[in-house]
């Protein structure tokens, strides 16, 4: 047996603020992170109701009492975002995790105003915000990591979740176009592309049921189209979907590593049709190839069990 590793001085840790820590993968690394046996991570953990705190206290009993600080923060609120960035300061913020997220499935007739823009503000404008809010710091001292929490719906479309996909594509070339001009700050900017991963997410999304009133003016065909893809979508997090603790190891190497990349992969659910997106840039080979995965290839009939 390894004997344990000495603790680092307070001074000498790596300090990680995270977004989205009440649950999932937020919670998940955050607790990694703090019990770390070699105390080399000070880790800020946020979420934006403190009552949830429990569960991740709870995870860590009373082992890391001086790495882990629980504070509220919720992304689309710029005052807890400046409570947060005021608490941190003088910290020197290493790492910035956006992880925060929340996700909307359904036909897009179906998807409300409200709804669209609620999964923006988090999605999008909630990882903007808290960027915004930590990478004057970051620059100032020209170093920095920015790991966000995004997804294989970054990446390429998904049906019934376009507005989800579109925000993520919006973070997508937010993190891009960012990376480019934080080179020289020695900032790197990395996405974490999730597939689908065992979390409350799937519980706490918003989803119509195929059977309720909110689709009773849908035509027939595409709430067919929906049940079929509700049922692919469920066999796929029964047989594809990943423990969180498989993915964090992504967001680890993204935190130590001395060069990590733009990109990196959770899973490869990814690899067979993603070439097609890089290869057949007109997108029409993309679009068989995920209605083929999804439908079955074969003439879908419309409103049948
Ligand atoms: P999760 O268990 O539902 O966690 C989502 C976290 O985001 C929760 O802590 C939630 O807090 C928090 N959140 C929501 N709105 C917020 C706000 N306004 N301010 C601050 N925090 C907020 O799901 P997860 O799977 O861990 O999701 C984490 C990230 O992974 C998300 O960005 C998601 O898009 C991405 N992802 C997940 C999957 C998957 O299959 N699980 C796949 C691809 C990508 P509350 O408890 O307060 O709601």
């Amino acid at each position: 047996m390894q004997p344990p590793r000495p603790a680092l001085p307070a001074m000498e840790r790596t300090t990680v603020l995270i977004t989205g820590c009440s649950s999932g993968i937020g919670l998940a690394l955050a607790a990694h992170l703090a019990a770390d046996s070699g105390h080399r991570f000070k880790v800020y953990a946020t979420m934006r109701d403190l009552a949830k705190s429990e569960r991740l206290l709870e995870r860590l009993g009373s082992c890391c009492p001086d790495t882990l600080e629980v504070l509220q923060l919720d992304v689309t609120d710029p005052h807890s975002l400046a409570a947060a960035a005021q608490r941190v300061q003088g910290q020197q913020l290493d790492v910035l995790v956006c992880n925060a997220g929340v996700g909307l499935m359904g036909p897009l007739e179906t998807c409300s105003d409200l709804a669209m823009k609620t999964l923006f503000d988090v999605n999008f404008f909630g990882a903007v915000r808290t960027i915004q809010a930590f990478l004057p710091a970051m620059k100032r001292r020209r170093a920095g990591r920015i790991i966000i929490s995004s997804s294989i719906g970054g990446l390429q479309g998904l049906p019934f979740n376009a507005v989800y996909c579109a925000s993520k594509f919006a973070v997508e070339g937010l993190c891009e176009s960012l990376a480019i001009v934080l080179r020289p700050f020695n900032i790197h900017v990395t996405l974490v592309e999730c597939g689908p991963v065992h979390t409350s997410f799937l519980a706490n999304l918003q989803r119509p049921d195929p059977e309720g009133s909110e689709l009773q003016g849908l035509d027939a065909e595409t709430r067919g189209l929906y049940r079929r893809y509700l049922q692919h979508c469920q066999s796929l997090f029964r047989d594809a979907a990943q423990e969180v603790e498989e993915v964090l190891p992504v967001f680890l190497e993204a935190i130590v590593s001395l060069c990590p990349p733009l990109r990196c992969a959770s899973t490869q659910l990814l690899a067979p049709r993603w070439p097609l997106r890089l290869g057949s840039p007109d997108g029409s080979a993309y679009v068989r190839a995920m209605h083929d995965f999804v439908f079955g290839g074969s003439e879908v009939g419309g409103d049948q069990p």
